[in-house]
């Protein structure tokens, strides 16, 4: 897509002013500051860099609401997740994606990395299409108009050595090598990438995890693995194998730059040194880990020994990458009880330039020439946004998604003054995905 836009104010690193921004094939060709509009399409606000969603499981968004009766844990609200995994077809899921995707997109969101591990029929049946739910995916995106790595899970036990249950039958393929030659078959598109993932050392024995990290490396792909989210999957790494699970996927090439440790919630210092050392991203998702009583992760820490920080809304309790941003900070002042941990431009690059490099799309993020035209527009005459600018700190501190008012993906302009330019009516488009007439609701 080709076009020019001009951003009142635009975040380049920099907070800069006047921004002229021309875009070929769409990509950025040139930035200029201090320019009028003349008749470029106006962008009437902050201008920030696409926002990358770097850990999503979209049928989640099918629990928001429905989880928050009662107590519990992570593993009982994991038997409500089940439920609505239970219920979905691949036309169920592109419906329901279509719509989590489009609320993604008005919030600024124009990659997610979905963690998929949903691939086959009740019983564990291969669809006609063994990747028909992940097609279902990649299609749901186009839908919505923002890019998608495909984060193909390999999920195979139901933890430590016991065999799947009834429901994790539809996630497992029965083998590292069987989970490698389904996911062989998915293409890569222009808004689409594949990458691997390894569910968790729970779901993915010891001899099988080095099968998911060779065919990542065959391939330059992507590598994502749940980590230590919870104390008990330390307690129960270290039974079975007298190691961490960061120390089981440091030892079976699952670690690296192209590596991603989801949560990292519950971490040893040699943790740390392993996730740091070898340039691994660490991916926090606060609003998910607050809500599940995860816990606070040591986000400085792996900073400091070597790891980007990337952010994802992961259960979809909130679609809202500012505020998982801020969260960041927020949590470690609650934990020490000192502010200023993170710059908000610190927090911006992860929701950004180091989100997108963790799903394999480093040339987006940026604000400069060459990178994919990827412009969100935060508006800055709301009643949180109103009053003196304070760059990144307005956007990161102050904002929230509902002050998304434009969103540009690749040069194409797929949200406009609050409007989803494909899906018109992102609520409606839910509540028809989250309610099917004459039959259950999904949860
Ligand atoms: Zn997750």
């Amino acid at each position: 897509m080709n076009g020019r836009f001009w951003a009142r104010y635009a975040w380049t690193g920099a907070l800069e002013s006047g921004v002229l921004i021309d875009v070929r094939a769409g990509r950025i060709v040139s930035l200029r500051a201090g320019c009028a509009p003349g008749d470029a399409v106006v962008l009437d606000g902050l201008v920030i860099p696409g926002l990358a969603n770097a850990h999503s499981h979209a049928f989640h968004r099918a629990l928001r609401g429905a989880t928050q009766l009662g107590g519990g844990t992570f593993w009982t609200w994991r038997e409500t997740m089940y439920r609505v995994a239970a219920a979905l077809t691949p036309d169920r899921y592109l419906e329901l994606a279509r719509a989590v995707y489009a609320e993604m997109a008005l919030a600024g969101i124009t990659c997610v990395g979905e963690f998929h591990y949903l691939h086959h029929a009740p019983g564990g049946v291969a669809y006609d299409d063994p990747n028909a739910m992940g097609e279902a995916l990649i299609e749901a995106a186009a839908q919505a108009g923002i890019r998608i790595t495909l984060l193909d899970t390999c999920y195979l036990s139901s933890g430590f050595g016991a065999a799947p249950d009834e429901t994790q039958l539809r996630f497992t393929d029965g083998s590292g090598g069987a989970w490698a030659e389904r996911v062989s078959g998915l293409k890569e598109r222009g808004h689409a990438r594949v990458g691997a993932a390894v569910h968790s050392v729970r779901a993915v024995p010891a001899d099988q995890l080095g099968v998911v990290a060779a065919w990542a490396a065959q391939r330059n792909a992507p590598i994502h693995a749940h980590v230590s989210e919870q104390p008990a999957e330390n307690e129960g790494c270290l039974a079975a194998y007298g190691v961490t699970p960061t120390r089981l996927l440091a030892d079976h090439g699952v670690l690296g730059p192209r590596a991603t440790a989801v949560h990292a919630t519950h971490l040893t210092p040699e943790d740390i040194a392993l996730l740091g050392g070898s340039a691994t991203t660490v991916c926090m998702c606060p609003t998910t880990e607050r809500d599940l009583a995860d816990g606070i992760g040591p986000a400085r820490e792996v900073q400091a020994a070597g790891s980007p920080l990337s952010l994802g809304s992961d259960s979809q309790a909130v679609i809202d990458l500012f505020e998982e941003a801020r969260a960041v900070e927020l949590n470690e002042r609650l934990r020490t009880r000192r502010r200023g941990h993170w710059t908000a431009d610190a927090l911006l690059r992860a929701a950004t330039a180091d989100g997108h490099a963790s799903l394999g799309w480093p040339e987006a993020g940026r604000l400069k020439a060459g990178a994919l035209a990827d412009l969100v527009t935060v508006s800055l005459d709301s009643v949180r946004t109103a009053g003196p600018l304070h760059g990144a700190e307005t956007a990161v501190f102050a904002a929230t998604s509902a002050d998304v008012s434009d969103v540009v993906a690749g040069g194409r302009v797929i949200v406009r003054h609050g409007v989803h330019q494909l899906v018109p009516d992102v609520a409606g488009a839910l509540r028809q995905a989250l309610a099917w007439p004459g039959e259950r609701q999904l949860c």
